[in-house]
Order: C-alpha cells, then structure tokens, then sequence
C-alpha cells in the first residue's frame, strides 16, 4: 500500500491569505501546506480522501489520473470544494464513485447540483455517482475492504477510515470508545493536529497525543495543521518516538 500526502493542512492551508506570521513565511517546503487529503494506491485500486479546494494542484503535483473512489470525512468545504475539478479524471476514465454518509450525499447533491441532474445534464459536468454509507458497515472498493469509523468533530458526526493497516482520522475532537477496536494493531495512524491551544471542534496536539497512547500504533501521522502549531521541523524534534508531522507531498509505503 502506497500512501501520498496531497495536503496536510488545515482549511485555511499554510501560508494563509493575509497572515503576516512567521511559519506562514517560512521558507521550508514543510512549512507549506494544502488542504488536507490522501492518496491511496493498493494493488490495483486508487483512492482518494477528500477533494477540498486545493484538489487540481494535488492530482497536477501528485501526477494522480486514476480515481477508483473518493471517500468524504465530511462535508465542510475544506473537505469537498473540489469535487468539479473530478471533471479531467471523468473525462479519461468515465464514471467517479464517491462514498459519504448520509448528510455528505445531501450536502453535495445540493452544492453541486448540476452534477446530479438525470435530465437536460450539461455535457461537461463531472460524471460521478454517489454512494451512501455509515460507520456502520464495511465496504468495498474493489478488492479494498473499507472500514468507515465514527468520529466526532465537536457535535458533529463524521467518518474516518481504515484500510488494512492503515487509518485516516481527520478534524477529531472526540471518539467513542466503541469505535476503538476499529483501530487496534495499526500500522500508521493518520490524525488530526490543529494546534497548540485547544479549539472545539478538532484534536489540539495535546489531544491528538493523548490518542495516539491510547490506540498505539507503530507509527502516527498528524494532518490538517494550522500555522499556529509552530514550525515543522521544531514541533517535529518534541514529538514522541515513531509519531510525526506529515507534509505535503509525503509518501509512505505499508
Ligand atoms: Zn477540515
Ligand atoms: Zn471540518
């Protein structure tokens, strides 16, 4: 399983627009961060977590053309913005699947509309189908058995996903114990990291540590950063053995 950081940062990205703060003037590529997403390539299948704003750039840098599903953690913009930019990958493969709970299949039917439409479709909307699912059950992409995870993000309910040995967490701020066993013997860890104070609605890393000990997997990643974290490679050298930062463009092989 190959594993390829498209973003790591929060919905802003690093640097932001109008910020005069020095991580966002930071000259370190690490420093520089899109809106959080990964591409994953396992044996045959190629999948996609989230399609946020930054998306175009991602699959031009990432040199991804072929998308076997995307799966959304949820609706927010920094998450789904992107979804027209599918347009290139549709026209050169067909038909996109995308995957979200029952509230992100509403949700995008309603934003993207003219994508959804049966009748009197505009011949260059983006062609995709979506598919409801919970955390509830497992699914299939192929011969990638999918394990949607539910975590919250403040009050509300999103999904994260394991693959094998992999997990993707984004914007946690609380599991439930339950779901706990959906991530036991992990290889990597995906997680979220805003920052160093607290917020309502995602991990600081305090949190995000906190978690970490609890599920304790070989190795942990955290994602969807903001400049307030500090530095890379500074936040980097105080971290735990076998927990990291991601950054853009990052590749792990599993
Ligand atoms: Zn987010
Ligand atoms: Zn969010």
């Amino acid at each position: 399983m190959k594993i390829y950081f498209l973003g790591t940062g929060t919905s802003q990205g690093i640097p932001v627009i109008g910020i005069d703060h020095p991580v966002c003037k930071s000259d370190n590529f690490k420093d520089k961060r899109l809106r959080a997403s990964v591409w994953i390539e396992h044996e045959d299948t190629s999948i996609v977590i989230d399609c946020g704003p930054d998306f175009r750039q991602q699959m031009l840098t990432s040199g991804c053309t072929k998308i076997d599903g995307v799966l959304f953690t949820h609706e927010h913009a920094d998450h789904t913005a992107g979804l027209d930019d599918l347009r290139p990958i549709t026209f050169i493969q067909g038909n996109v699947d995308l995957f979200g709970d029952v509230r992100v299949v509403k949700s995008l039917k309603k934003r993207f509309d003219y994508a959804f439409k049966t009748k009197n479709r505009y011949p260059g909307t983006p062609q995709v189908t979506l598919h409801k699912i919970s955390s509830r059950s497992k699914f299939n992409i192929k011969n990638t058995e999918i394990i949607p995870i539910k975590v919250m993000h403040g009050n509300l309910p999103i999904l994260g996903y394991r693959m094998g040995d992999f997990a993707y967490l984004t914007d946690a701020k609380t599991i439930d114990e339950k779901e706990y066993k959906k991530l036991q013997n992990l290889e990597v860890l995906v997680v979220n990291a805003l920052r160093i104070q607290e917020h309502t609605t995602h991990f600081n890393l305090e949190e995000a540590l906190n978690f970490v000990q609890k599920i304790n997997p070989k190795k942990t990643y955290f994602t969807h950063i903001s400049y307030n974290l500090g530095f890379h490679d500074e936040v980097e050298k105080n971290l735990p053995e076998n927990v990291f930062l991601a950054y853009d463009n990052l590749t792990l092989t599993l």
